[in-house]
């Protein structure tokens, strides 16, 4: 029978540990849970709270929340008819679901800032490569409710903070304006009139957003055309006082932060509903699929989708590119159980099942032995497994309610009573998490 696989460019996460050298690697499963907890503290701590949204919407949305000139929109959507014939979309991205629920749920009538932060996987039809993915997850944060630069710095350094929580190093964070819609339309006339002589030689993308989304081929990847827009003219020197001076704020208040940017006048939101602050953070271990966190202001975004006038901004990280730079970091497992319990002979396995329970209900992290077969080969798992100790029932100590454990690091062994081991399991918590050197 002919196995079925999953689809191209959708991937599983899996819970299996790499040996490297000595080092037992953290499965791909724990680098995604050691990133989401990292994250979702770094959320608290900021006063972030989540919002959970649909993974498909009307096809509209998008359509409207990401521009109809946009290679997502164009190219990129799973789009279907459902069976009462409305067009839905798988979402390709969050902002504009959130953005939708803000408003359909009125969240802006709770007065203020509101401070949101969402996870998920997202789709996009795209050529799979490493970093790239048809079904791929995101986190990111919108702050909705502000103009104030601090906000904009907000975002920004809560994303460095991130990624420098999790080890990151060596990665350069691009800043840019792209101003209001009027110093956009001034500078589109300029990059247009600047393009134009130069149609011919742009890729064919490019010369079709020549007329529809100029801003967007600054965008391109595309090395002669990259060539091209190196000498565009900057849009940075057409912002209007309101947007100079909004950009100045977000630039100093960084730099008071000990955050470090690098302005990239090419990096571009090619859309009339983003305004002003736009950046990315990019690694240069991840080839063509550099950017690991995109982000920006999008002012006009709200009104657009049929809301109040409410200045925002957010960003969204890719995970499937950060745990691709986490795994270059060989970080060491830390999904061993705190013990190793085998058993053997009926009334010990019956025991031992009793035994996990109630050690799992203290807190302690229990992996039970379920093979049947002889201690020898259940005693190599315990060592495979990882666990500081081994615990051992066979029939006598079932018998007579004790238990023998066998610290995994010395070879040391003791008997002790199970009622001992329960009553006192704090204490053995304590031993346990000593020899796995957690402290
Ligand atoms: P790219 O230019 O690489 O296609 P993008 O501009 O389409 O990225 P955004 O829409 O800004 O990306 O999404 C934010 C982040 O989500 C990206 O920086 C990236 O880390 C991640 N991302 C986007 N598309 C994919 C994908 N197909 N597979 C994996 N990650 C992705
Ligand atoms: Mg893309």
């Amino acid at each position: 029978m002919e196995l079925i696989q999953s689809l191209p460019g959708v991937e599983d996460i899996l819970p299996i540990p790499q040996q490297v050298g000595k080092d037992l690697k953290m499965a791909d499963s724990q680098v995604w849970q050691w990133v989401e907890a990292t994250a979702r503290e770094i959320f608290r701590r900021a006063a972030y709270r989540e919002i959970r949204t649909p993974a498909f919407e009307q096809t509209q949305l998008f359509e409207r929340g990401i521009g109809e000139a946009t290679d997502v929109v164009g190219k990129e959507m799973y789009t279907f008819v459902d069976r009462g014939d409305r067009s839905c979309t798988l979402r390709p991205e969050g902002t504009a679901g959130v953005v939708r629920a803000y408003i359909q749920h009125s969240l802006y009538a709770q007065g203020g800032v509101q401070r949101l932060w969402y996870g998920g996987p997202m789709f996009r039809y795209e050529r799979p490569q490493k970093g790239r993915q048809r079904q791929f997850h995101q986190i990111g944060v919108e702050v909705l409710g502000s103009s104030d630069p601090r906000a904009d710095v907000e975002v920004i350094a809560l994303a460095t903070d991130l990624l420098t929580t999790l080890g990151l190093q060596d990665l350069v964070f691009y800043l840019n304006s792209v101003g209001d819609r009027q110093d956009r339309d001034r500078y589109r006339q300029a990059l247009v009139d600047y393009l134009t002589p130069f149609k011919a030689d742009l890729d064919a993308d490019s010369q079709d957003r020549l007329s529809r989304n100029p801003l967007r081929i600054l965008d391109s990847k595309d090395p002669k055309t990259q060539a091209i827009a190196q000498d565009a003219p900057s849009i940075l020197d057409y912002l209007g006082d309101v947007s100079q001076h909004h950009f100045e704020r977000v630039c100093q208040q960084l730099s008071d932060l000990g955050i470090t940017f690098e302005l990239n006048p090419r990096l571009v939101r090619g859309l009339d509903y983003y305004t002003h602050t736009a950046f990315e953070i990019q690694s240069n271990d991840l080839g063509a699929q550099a950017t690991v966190c995109g982000g920006g202001r999008y002012d006009g975004l709200v009104q657009e989708l049929g809301g109040p006038h409410t200045p925002a901004v957010g960003w969204a990280i890719g995970l499937e590119r950060l745990t691709l730079l986490l795994a270059m970091l060989t970080p060491t497992s830390a999904t061993a159980p705190d013990v190793y319990l085998v058993s053997r002979g009926d009334r010990a396995e019956a025991n031992a099942l009793q035994l996990a329970q109630k050690l799992r209900q203290k807190g302690i992290a229990v992996e039970l032995d379920l093979s049947g077969a002889a201690f020898g080969k259940q005693f190599k798992r315990a060592d495979r497994s990882g666990a500081a100790a081994c615990l051992i029932v066979g029939d006598d100590e079932a018998a007579q309610g004790t238990v023998q454990i066998k610290w995994l690091g010395s070879g040391e062994q003791s008997s002790l009573a199970q009622a001992a081991l329960l009553q006192d399991a704090d204490a053995f918590q304590q031993q346990l998490r000593a020899a796995q050197g957690k402290g």
